[in-house]
């Protein structure tokens, strides 16, 4: 246990950023206490991919094998385009990529992913989980921190890590001028189903993008091939038309209706009674202040088109630990260089994104362009995300090398 902390370091949000953030933080020894709004610790029932950059971290902390066990290893990541089924580009997700970056390409579903996140931090004695707890605000008394809840109640802290979503109340306090995330006009449909309920010859073991004029389908199998995730967005026209009625189902099946056979049976597997506004924002300039630092989607949400926003989160929750671990009870200049560390990296992957997700959704002679484009090889689709997939090096390797931890380029 860290024996200058008096307060415990509070962590709001117990998404996969604060608790990657918590089991950081505990691992290396301090007292967290991490508050969760929702009554109990669930996440929406999807799948999730985990580059080898996900796995990186899981290493530092020590849970790769807990969270392994509930993977799947896609053997490729294809795009195909979603009106004539042909094949756009492919990278290489097996054993090529395993090798190349050390650790695999997986798939998980994100309530076994939390799962074994918990059962570490409920493995970790210096870690607090309390569920139905909303913070409202911060007070940075200069020595400590005070969060009151949405209930009136408070807590003491160290400091104080702002996990808590796209919609984070700590950003908005911390930055009150900034603007809020946009809907983009894009919805998503989603679909869970067993491997009995998806004829055999929709059933593949890759992570298959069909890319079509502003709407795409994303699938892949989970839970040992036992269950098909499946993902149906599309730009509402209703929507871009300032029309009340829009981004239903009868406007999903309208707008696929223009895919290919193969699509619009895989349509029948997406469930409609739900669906997700797509918000697209901007980098949010500060991450910090005081003894108060943001996380994961509070600080950078982004579009899922690299499928990276939940990668970041848990890049983010162990770096923060390493920052405040380095040092010795000055959380200011931890959280200043933790930001410095991280910041660029997590707006290049928002930018990237933006860029893919026009690639996807490209039309007429822009789809041409996208085919140009992506003509590569395996090879080079595996080497185009080597600044993504890379091992990084942490601070006693740095230290070795005499490198100093504010120093690390990303
Ligand atoms: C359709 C879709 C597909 C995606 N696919 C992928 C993918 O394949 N790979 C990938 O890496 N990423 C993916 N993402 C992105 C990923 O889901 C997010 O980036 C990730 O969940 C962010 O984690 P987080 O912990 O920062 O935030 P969240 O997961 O949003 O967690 C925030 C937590 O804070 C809680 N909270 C909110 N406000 C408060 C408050 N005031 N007080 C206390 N608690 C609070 C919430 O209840 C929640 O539990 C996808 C996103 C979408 C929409």
């Amino acid at each position: 246990m860290q024996s200058q902390q008096t307060h415990p370091i509070i962590v709001a949000g117990g998404g996969i950023g604060g608790l990657t953030a918590a089991i950081a933080l505990g691992k290396k020894g301090f007292k967290v206490k991490l508050l969760e709004q929702a009554p109990e610790f669930q996440p929406i029932g999807y799948g999730i991919q985990l580059g080898p950059n996900a796995f990186h971290m899981f290493d530092r902390l020590g849970i790769t094998p807990s969270i392994l066990r509930f993977c799947n290893k896609p053997q490729a990541g294809i795009m195909r385009d979603i009106m004539t089924g042909e094949e756009v580009t492919r990278l290489p997700m097996g054993t090529d990529l395993e090798q190349r970056y050390g650790r695999p390409y997986a798939v998980i579903h994100r309530g076994d992913l939390h799962e074994a996140l918990l059962e570490t931090c409920a493995a970790l004695p210096n870690v607090e989980l309390l569920t139905a707890s909303m913070v409202e605000k911060f007070e940075d008394r200069g020595q400590h921190v005070i969060v009151t809840m949405a209930d009136g109640k408070t807590h003491f802290g160290a400091a104080l890590v702002g996990a808590d979503g796209v919609w984070s109340a700590i950003r908005s306090q911390m930055n009150p001028s900034i603007v809020k995330p946009q809907s983009l006009g894009y919805v998503a449909y989603r679909g869970l189903r067993t491997r009995a309920e998806i004829p055999s010859d929709l059933f593949e073991n890759n992570v298959v993008l069909w890319a079509g004029p502003g709407y795409h389908m994303m699938h892949y199998p989970l839970h040992s091939d036992q269950l098909f995730n499946i993902a149906a967005v599309f730009r509402s026209r209703r929507f871009a038309r300032g029309e009340a009625n829009h981004s239903g189902p009868d406007e999903l099946k309208e707008i696929f209706s223009g895919a290919c056979a193969h699509v619009q049976r895989l349509l029948e597997s997406v469930q409609t009674d739900k669906h997700w506004d797509i918000a697209v924002m901007e980098p949010v300039p500060s991450w910090t202040t005081g003894r108060v630092a943001l996380l994961g989607d509070s600080a950078h949400a982004m579009l899922q088109a690299m499928a990276q926003g939940a990668c970041q989160a848990i890049e983010d929750g162990v770096w923060i630990a390493e920052y405040i671990a380095q040092s010795q009870g000055d959380y200011e200049s931890a959280f200043v260089a933790y930001q410095g560390h991280r910041q660029l990296r997590t707006v290049r992957m928002q930018y990237q994104s933006r860029f893919y997700w026009e690639i996807y959704h490209a039309s007429g002679v822009y789809a041409d362009l996208r085919k140009q484009l992506l003509t590569r090889s395996p090879q080079e689709a595996m080497e185009s995300l080597s600044w993504v997939y890379e091992k990084p090096t942490f601070p006693e390797q740095m230290e070795h090398q005499g490198v100093g931890i504010e120093n690390l380029s990303v």
